[in-house]
């Protein structure tokens, strides 16, 4: 069976987050650790994680996805929002700890003018500071659309953050259909062709967690605006080649729709229903 969930407000604890995917047909999901927007962490209750990890293996959770706050900039100009970056980072990987063997996912930030070189040179320091090799969390990096100045819209731009960072062992990428599609490869018509490249450049052994989201803009727009499953110029049916992709069908698929809980619910029962599940 398919490991599919949906990003869930993290507003009420752990063990109820993961309580809730089960009521949505989940059996995996993704959360903030954090207010996305500002930068202040909630104390972790570690009987509530307890209980999350206690109901996960009861319950055959697929690895869960943990994500960074979008305000996180790894590679801005600015060493203050670099420093506050690490900070974050190493926080959050500090309550992961707790729910060893899971993900932790972070957008590669915008180099702001100083170059993509630059950018990944300052993205691999933050996670040789946070990043530590005994820890039991992959950090994943997100493939981006290339809005701006944002890295990760080229897998090549991922592929030198990962060379320049010593922790590789520790890393990892997650693949947003979204994102993808935007950032110009044709997940639509040619998936076998941009899995091929991903692997050339990348390595699909790297690939821990999918995003499934369809778009609303066309490919190659570098735009960046999620669409529900089948509302957008993805579509349904090339979601669900990549849902059911050999090299791809254990992964975690997450979807970051703009709906509410119940509406994910509709999706995957929808997904499942689709995929025969
Ligand atoms: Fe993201
Ligand atoms: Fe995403
Ligand atoms: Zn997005």
């Amino acid at each position: 069976m398919t490991y599919i969930g949906a990003h869930l407000s993290s507003a009420r604890g752990f063990r109820k987050m993961g309580l809730t995917a089960l009521d949505i047909g989940a059996n995996t999901f993704q959360c903030f650790l954090r207010n996305p927007r500002g930068a202040r962490a909630r104390a972790a209750d570690p009987a509530d994680l307890a209980g999350l990890r206690e109901l996960m293996s009861e319950r055959g959770f697929g690895p869960i996805v943990a994500h960074a706050p979008y305000i996180m900039n790894p590679c801005s100009k600015d060493e203050g929002i670099r420093a506050l970056a690490a900070r974050m980072m190493t926080e959050d990987l500090d309550v992961m700890e707790h729910l060893p063997g899971n993900c932790y996912n972070f957008h590669p930030g915008s180099h702001v003018g100083q170059g993509v070189e630059t950018g990944c040179r300052q993205i691999a320091d933050m996670l040789e500071q946070t990043v530590r090799p005994e820890g039991k969390t992959t950090v994943l990096l997100e493939t981006m659309a290339g809005k701006g100045s944002e890295i990760g819209g080229r897998f090549e731009e991922l592929r030198l953050i990962l060379d320049m960072a010593d922790c590789r062992d520790r890393l990892g990428v997650c693949l947003d259909t979204c994102h993808v599609s935007d950032g110009g490869y044709d997940l639509i018509h040619d998936l076998d062709g941009v899995l091929t490249e991903f692997d050339r450049i990348i390595g699909l052994d790297r690939l821990k967690a999918v995003h499934i989201n369809d778009s609303m803009n066309p490919p190659g727009s570098r735009k960046d605006r999620h669409a529900l499953i089948g509302q957008g110029t993805i579509g349904e049916a090339a979601i669900l080649r990549v849902m059911s992709h050999p090299a791809l069908k254990h992964l975690p698929f997450l979807l970051e729709t703009p709906t509410d809980d119940a509406g994910h619910g509709e999706e995957i029962r929808r997904l499942r229903a689709a995929a025969g599940q």
